[in-house]
């Protein structure tokens, strides 16, 4: 079944392999027909993850990211949307030769080779390829049919095939094999046979039940793997490794033992670090606001919720997000807006406003910004929250009247934000915002410098240059920026013309700690190497609770 954890058990094995020495590639396979996750609803498939090269992506890319810390592009995920063009373009430009385009063997010899090629360009002793959707579904047929042939076409130990699967427990504390056996048996309908069975469920597989699901499902009893429910998925590498997955797949694979000065123990000791903190009871919890319109989901904010859990761990602190349904701020009565904020929660030491689209919603968020800052409580807004923050500073700073953004009211008098300049005319929604990496300069002497620890001696007007990932259609107008910035804000962060505004912040004298970014740092947070205004936001959150 979907939502089982096969993303992370992805991501866990490379950085098990990785922390071996072994070099890895990963690809994800997305079945649907869009050609990237770009269009699609967060409500519906969790955030859209934004690569640097500007793919938008499934968020188990941001798994792979996060866990493996590598880079990923456009190559790394392959979807039917993706796979089908390709094809009907050579079938157009007559490449095929007057044959009948089929899906064996034309689109499977295109998802072969399309895996192939990024394996072979990586130069990696390992390429990992996850399937998205489950066994059964029509849309994953031709992508389960390529590694079908790909496995009777590489060498015996060059293919290895895992299948994650829920093992569930009964209400007498049973645990069942039954869907285990089910699901094995429909892999093996479409000639797939599991190396290595993965299962998931609350708690690890007894004995007995590992001894079952091997002989049932024709796999030694070694390949049977537990991946029981843990509080923190950072620990879940740890937790396959000590079920011995890494010494079965080299094995099997017939990797080359590499040397034990070559292991990385990062990993395991940020995980450790966070587990010791949990336990502690006098460590500080740090509770954020995160007002949103898909509130309800969190996964539509994941890279925000871990990008604050990788701050929290290089801290030393814990932090609790308090998920804020944007349009039950939309109250007149600004005491009604404080005892919504505070209601069945005791207290907040920060308040942040994600990303987002269209105009529901858009009220609260302003409100929300608006006491943040006159409360004094830090605030990080990100993307629409930046540009929101305009809007409001606009309102209330420059006492300009009727003031949107031309995103959220067309009449507007006053479009503090407007349509990017190069967004006029685009029809297309898919993939045209403007996206990726884009350098940033950061003046001197401001919040920003501090955050992203730059001096500004290098780059364009004495400013310094630090590179982040975007996905916006709208910008600050920069017919407004002198005013807003007489009113009291700074534009500490801009694109090398300096006309495009990239970073909003209000002085340290001012307030404890404000600043809005267009782009979206969550992206690039590690564990181990967590995002700048991430951790700038939660230390400042940290000294709001100490005082
Ligand atoms: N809706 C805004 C824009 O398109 C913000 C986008 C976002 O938050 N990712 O510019």
């Amino acid at each position: 079944m979907s939502g089982l954890g096969k993303g992370i058990t992805m991501a866990s094995v490379g950085r098990i392999l990785k922390d071996h020495g072994y070099k890895i590639v990963p690809i994800k396979i997305d079945p649907y027909i869009n050609i990237d996750a770009g269009t699609m609803n967060p409500f519906q498939h969790g955030e859209v993850f934004v690569l640097a090269d500007g793919t938008e992506v499934d968020l188990d890319l941001g798994h792979y990211e996060r866990f493996m810390d590598v880079d990923l592009r456009r190559e790394h995920n392959l979807t039917t949307g993706v796979v089908y063009s390709a094809v009907i373009k050579r079938e157009r430009r007559g490449e095929y030769l007057g044959q009948t385009v089929q899906i064996i063997p034309h689109i499977t010899n295109e998802i072969k080779a399309r895996i192939r090629a990024v394996a072979a360009k990586s130069g990696a002793d390992v390429c990992l390829v996850e399937i998205g959707g489950t066994v059964g579904d029509i849309e994953s047929m031709p992508f389960l049919e390529a590694v079908r042939q790909m496995h009777g076409e590489e060498d015996e130990n060059d293919f290895l095939f895992v299948h994650v699967t829920l093992v569930p427990t009964t209400t007498q504390k049973e645990q069942k094999t039954k869907p285990t056996q089910h699901s094995v048996k429909a892999l093996r309908e479409l000639g797939l046979q599991p190396d290595l069975i993965v299962c998931r469920g609350e708690e690890a597989l007894q004995t007995g039940v590992k001894e079952k699901i091997a002989m049932f499902c024709n796999v030694r009893k070694e390949a049977v793997v537990s991946a029981p429910d843990t509080e923190d998925i950072y620990e879940v590498p740890l937790l396959l490794e000590k079920e011995g997955i890494s010494a079965y797949i080299t094995r099997k694979m017939q990797l080359e033992q590499l040397e034990q000065s070559k292991e990385d123990h990062a990993w395991e000791k940020m995980v450790e670090r966070r587990k010791s903190r949990r336990k502690s009871c006098t460590v500080e919890k740090i509770r954020i606001a995160v007002v949103g319109k898909y509130a309800g989901l969190e996964d539509s904010y994941l890279s925000i919720k871990e990008a604050l859990k990788h701050a929290a761990t290089t801290l030393g602190c814990e932090v609790e997000t308090r998920w804020v349904e944007a349009e039950v701020l939309e109250v007149e009565a600004e005491a009604e807006v404080e005892a919504s904020f505070f209601d069945g929660f005791d207290g907040f030491q920060g308040v942040l406003v994600p990303g987002g689209f269209g105009v529901r919603g858009a009220e609260g968020k302003i409100k929300a910004i608006e006491y943040a800052r006159t409360r004094k409580i830090p605030f990080l807004g990100l993307c629409f929250g930046f540009q929101l923050a305009v809007v409001e500073a606009a309102r209330n700073l420059a006492g300009l009247e009727d003031v949107n953004s031309s995103e959220l009211s067309a009449a507007t008098p006053h479009p503090v934000v407007c349509l990017l300049e190069e967004q006029a005319g685009v029809v297309e929604k898919g993939g045209t915002m403007r996206l990726g990496d884009y350098e940033v300069f950061i003046k001197k002497d401001t919040l920003a410098a501090k955050v992203y620890e730059v001096h500004g001696v290098h780059g364009v007007h004495g400013a310094a240059r630090v590179v982040e990932r975007h996905r916006h259609r709208y910008e600050v107008n920069p017919a407004y920026a002198e005013r807003l910035e007489q009113a009291g804000v700074i534009f500490s962060g801009t694109d090398r013309s300096g006309l495009r505004k990239e970073i909003l912040e209000i002085p340290a004298t001012q307030h404890p700690f404000f600043l809005a970014t267009q782009f979206h740092p969550e992206f690039k947070s590690r564990p181990n190497k967590p995002s700048p205004p991430f951790k700038a936001f939660l230390a400042a959150c940290l000294k709001n609770k100490k005082n």
